[in-house]
């Protein structure tokens, strides 16, 4: 008995060499939020870095280390991380606590995916900043939870970064309508736009489905190209984290309608700009987003 006591406190004790939460999480959005609501009391480790697409991201074997690591796994959930299920479900069934971003929001403020049976979501719900709102508060929660001791600190961290995606959703929202409504057709890469189109009235049309790399047929190209056309839409808009093949295709065939459409930047989508650079942050991805649109659409 006294051995089996002596075993379970050395075991302690190794783990508790360093006293910070140590959080993994699976995309750049996540990483960023967790980093700024943790500040200098986690530790986190993010999977996916810039110009990653989490829906085909597949785990390494260092990725499943961390994993197996943490104290906590954050991750998006609704089948953004498509080709990690599987292993973030055995991460929870080992007992590490797993959370799923996604379900702060409830499914009535959730949109539709692709697939026609119920409880199919689409996934992209950090590109509504008021939807993110909830999540940062879910976050917030789960680190207070796991860590009541710097509860303080959280808090603190979390009012002010909710303050800050406030005045991010009114700048987006107040610069969307520079653009006449007529004009607010948002055509990207990717159906990672839903939720920014219904947030900042925009009418979103994905080449690819939700996940890029759901098929893109001929007549689906055809179909966008007449629209382009007939709407006289001025630019179509690639994403970081998706391969500029289809949005070359459908522009090539706009070409053959007699009209130009540009491509009118890069998004970032599904993934985030480079660490250390402002487009690295949630904050300066969506306005670097929104001003690439005006710019390109006004
Ligand atoms: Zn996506």
């Amino acid at each position: 008995m006294i051995i089996i006591v002596g075993i379970i406190l050395s075991n302690t004790e190794t783990y508790d060499k360093s006293d910070k939460l140590s959080i993994v999480a699976t995309t750049t959005q996540i990483t960023d939020l967790v980093s700024i609501i943790g500040g200098d009391v986690v530790e986190v480790k993010g999977l996916m870095g810039s110009g990653i697409d989490p829906h085909s991201y597949q785990a390494t074997e260092s990725d499943v280390r961390s994993l197996q690591q943490a104290d906590i796994i954050i991750y998006n959930g609704l089948h953004l991380e498509g080709k990690m299920t599987d292993l973030l479900a055995n991460m929870a069934k080992q007992k590490i606590p797993t959370y799923a971003i996604s379900d702060a929001v409830l499914n009535s403020k959730l949109m539709a995916g692709e697939d026609d049976y119920e409880g199919s979501y689409d996934p992209h719900i950090w590109f509504d900043a008021n939807l993110w709102l909830e999540v940062i508060t879910y976050v917030s929660n789960i680190l207070i939870e796991h860590d009541p001791k710097n509860k303080d600190i959280y808090v603190i961290n979390t009012e002010k970064y909710l303050e800050e995606v406030r005045e991010v959703h009114e700048f987006v929202y107040n610069k969307a309508m520079e653009i006449p409504p007529q004009k607010r057709v948002l055509i990207t890469a990717h159906d990672a736009f839903q939720y920014f189109g219904r947030a900042y009235e925009f009418i979103v049309l994905g080449i690819e489905g939700l996940s890029p790399e759901s098929e893109v047929g001929i007549a689906d190209i055809r179909k966008l190209a007449d629209y382009i056309v007939q709407n006289e839409i001025k630019a179509i808009f690639v994403e970081t984290s998706v391969s500029t093949r289809n949005a070359k295709a459908l522009q090539q065939a706009v070409k053959a309608r007699g009209f130009d459409v540009n491509i009118g930047g890069d998004l970032y989508s599904d993934a985030m700009g480079e660490k250390g650079k402002d487009e690295g942050t949630y904050i300066g991805m969506m306005k670097y987003n929104i001003t690439t649109i005006v710019q390109a659409l006004k």
